[in-house]
């Protein structure tokens, strides 16, 4: 028997199978999916096994297949042909589609032989009548005879815990042994069965999907923060699991999620496997056990989840679906909504797609139809939505007010007096600088993209990164004629010293990437704040999602404005989700919220509709921007870059990719470009863009395809092409 065996090279020209013999004593155990070690020219080296058949096709010597590594581990059938789809879908190569699927531990060229975890017990090797005998006469060895007795009651003990030397006797003696057992890393017991019973506009969303629990259907859950998705996301998985299948729920980032899983844990114990990239190889390889030897019913991960062995999966969530994280940003460069589409669509079961802001793309489809729109408008019980209020920056800064306005200062003392805490965020994700002028609040706008100029420090020049305009920057403000355009730069450890000063005798926790780098630290400030050992609570973006404190009744936006002049065409929508997502943190319990947005520019039209709870409003108005400029949902966009070391080399190839890509182009399509990427430069490396706008397909994707084909050996250009890009 043969079979053929799909190998990892880094270039792409080798992406094809190798055809080997199967030897004897591997000819029953052998499975599709399974990984092997193969010999290739002088090497040795690992590759799937894609096929398997009887005769081969040409009278070749053909070597023999050495060995099987991870028996129990194999890509299932389901998984090899996921790899395909996303193969087509992305451009990818075969073997990166399916090395993404896996976990580090399981990738093909993975060299660690096993990631169990093995806990070594004590106990009796004898006869009891023996053992009596030798503590008889053992009179001196008082700490040996101890721990015979200790096992004697038919305890096995952990060998950490035994004292070494009388062990190591004991053993010498034959009386007792070692054995070793495999133990999972990760172990949660079910604490409560607390189920909320649901209100009625929830249990109506929960008989909407379960009647189609059959079917390949795609809803889009849009409730408004704390209305209730969660409990509905749980009482599915409960009837799903009552129906004899399994359920993957994906959450954009675990880092904001600890409450959530920590939810998940509580009422289903150890029917969940959880998967997210702060977990260790070993805690990913357990995790990916369980769910391979269908140990679990529940899978709660981010992205990577996606791809996890679950079988007879019955319900797929995608919670806050829009978030820019289910897309991988580096290759295969798949979003997790077309995976979870397929495997909804290959299991048969419904997709649900939650938000209380969902992406302008999945409310589109919502309201053509595509997909069932469930609104849930109401917060639990008595709760309501926050009352948001802006403030206007301009004049605060005239007070030397740089980070908290008047206003703010004073609601921040008012809500710690009575006890009650408060929430920061510093909307920033920062690494383009933006000037804006610090007396009236006017940006730079490229007057063709509708996009912010960015400063480009090193030429003092302001760029537009869509169409490559560019103006020389000048500290004197064209709309107000004052001398006060700066750079606006503002750090989550300034506002924290700010605010240390201001408000000496409160206990302030602060939450960015540096202080929550640290395994296990973001989970335990968490837990410190729901128990109240802070009063002021300073974050990134990273605060803005997910979290349910009821004691926190006043969120504060430092610098609202921020992410709107992120040079994207989505900004907009990201800043209506981000601020209407920290905003959602306030009032969550008995007590009554308020939200205070700082910003230069207080009639922007996005603020105006996150201020008003409006979001069909923002909906429109982003809607119609994008009908204008031809961007997502109206049109499909492609974005490829040309890359190299030498800028007269990427520059070239750019221009001779633009003429390839130009005789293809077909009616509905349009090509910007070449333009410098942003940013133009990373590693050394020159990087241009080309972006593609269309409507139809129409050969598009064979024509990337071979333009993809054309670059595999070139050695000095670096081609990359990115099928619906988040941003550009
Ligand atoms: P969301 O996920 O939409 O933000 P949650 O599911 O977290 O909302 O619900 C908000 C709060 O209301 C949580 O504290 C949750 O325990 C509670 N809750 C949800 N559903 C119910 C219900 N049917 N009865 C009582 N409390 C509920
Ligand atoms: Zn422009």
């Amino acid at each position: 028997m043969f079979a053929d065996v799909l190998v990892q090279f880094k270039v792409k020209s080798l992406d094809h199978t190798f055809t080997y013999h199967i030897p004897s004593h591997l000819e029953d155990s052998l499975e599709l999916g399974m990984k092997v070690r193969v010999p290739f020219g002088n090497q040795v080296i690992n590759g799937f096994v894609l096929r398997i058949y009887r005769e081969k096709k040409m009278e070749v010597e053909v070597k023999d297949i050495l060995e099987v590594i991870t028996k129990e581990l194999k890509l299932n059938e389901e998984l090899l042909a996921l790899g395909k789809y996303i193969k087509e879908l992305t451009l990818c190569t075969l073997i990166s589609a399916y090395q993404t699927m896996l976990p580090s531990s399981l990738k093909i060229n993975n060299k660690k032989e096993s990631y169990e975890q093995k806990i070594s017990y004590i106990s009796l090797n004898k006869e009891l009548e023996e053992i009596d005998a030798f503590i008889e006469q053992n009179k001196r060895g008082k700490k040996q005879n101890e721990l015979l007795e200790e096992l004697k009651r038919g305890r096995l003990l952990k060998k950490e815990i035994v004292n070494k030397s009388s062990l190591q006797k004991l053993i010498e003696l034959g009386l007792v042994r070692e054995e070793k057992e495999s133990q999972y890393r990760i172990w949660q017991e079910r604490d409560e069965t607390l189920k909320k019973e649901l209100t009625e506009a929830q249990e109506k969303i929960k008989n909407a999907i379960m009647e189609k629990k059959e079917e390949e259907s795609t809803f889009l859950l849009h409730g408004i923060t704390g209305s209730g998705k969660t409990e509905i996301y749980m009482q599915l998985c409960e009837e799903t699991i009552q129906n004899g299948k399994n359920v993957i729920l994906l959450v954009p980032e675990i880092s904001l999620t600890t409450q959530i899983v920590r939810r998940f844990y509580k009422r289903f114990g150890n029917d969940v496997a959880i998967f997210h990239s702060s977990l260790s190889e070993g805690e990913k390889y357990d995790e990916y056990q369980k769910i391979y030897r269908e140990e679990v019913h529940i899978v709660v991960g981010t992205r990577s989840a996606i791809f996890t062995p679950l079988k007879n999966i019955g319900l797929i969530v995608i919670d806050e679906e829009h978030s820019s994280n289910y897309k991988q940003e580096n290759n295969p460069r798949y979003h997790a909504i077309d995976i979870a589409k397929w495997r909804s669509h290959y299991h048969k079961c419904p997709l649900v797609l939650g938000s209380a802001t969902p992406s302008l793309e999945s409310m589109a489809r919502a309201l053509k139809g595509v997909y069932t729109y469930l609104p849930l408008n109401k917060r639990i019980g008595k709760s309501e939505l926050p009352m948001i209020q802006i403030v206007d920056m301009a004049p605060e800064f005239k007070k030397r007010n740089l980070v908290l306005s008047d206003e703010l200062q004073m609601e921040i003392m008012q809500t710690l007096e009575r006890g009650e805490q408060v929430m920061l965020l510093l909307n920033r994700r920062g690494f383009s600088t933006i000037v804006t002028c610090q007396s009236c609040g006017y940006t730079y706008k490229c007057p063709y993209c509708d996009i912010t100029l960015t400063l480009h420090n090193t030429s003092n020049h302001l760029r537009c990164h869509y169409c490559g305009y560019t103006k020389i920057n000048s500290d004197t403000c064209p709309e107000c004629g004052e001398k006060a355009i700066r750079d606006f730069g503002l750090g989550t450890q300034k506002v924290e010293s700010t605010l240390k000063e201001l408000y000496p005798s409160y206990r302030i926790v602060r939450m960015d990437a540096d202080t929550t780098s640290r395994k296990g630290s973001h989970e335990k400030m968490i837990s410190a704040i729901e128990k109240g050992e802070y009063d002021i609570i300073i974050g990134t973006q990273m605060i803005s999602k997910g979290l349910d404190f009821p004691k926190v009744t006043l969120v504060g936006v430092v610098n609202a404005d921020e992410s709107l002049n992120i040079p994207d065409f989505r900004s907009g929508e990201n800043t209506f989700s981000l601020l209407s997502q920290v905003s959602g943190r306030a009032g969550r319990g008995e007590l009554k919220g308020r939200v205070i947005l700082q910003t230069f520019n207080p009639d922007n039209k996005t603020l105006q509709y996150v201020l008003r709870h409006d979001y069909m409003g923002n909906y429109q108005y982003e809607m119609e921007l994008r009908k204008k400029l031809k961007y997502p949902p109206y049109y499909f966009l492609v974005s490829i870059k040309i890359m190299s070391k030498e800028y007269e080399r990427a520059s070239k190839e750019a221009t001779k990719v633009v003429q390839f890509l130009k005789k293809g182009l077909k009616g509905n399509m349009i090509l910007l470009g070449p333009t410098t990427a942003s940013p133009f430069r990373i590693n050394s490396i020159y990087r241009f863009q080309i972006i593609i706008k269309y409507r139809v397909d129409e050969g598009l994707k064979q024509n990337l395809a071979s333009l993809d084909e054309q670059y595999i050996n070139v050695r000095d250009v670096h081609l990359e092409i990115d099928i619906h890009p988040s941003r550009i």
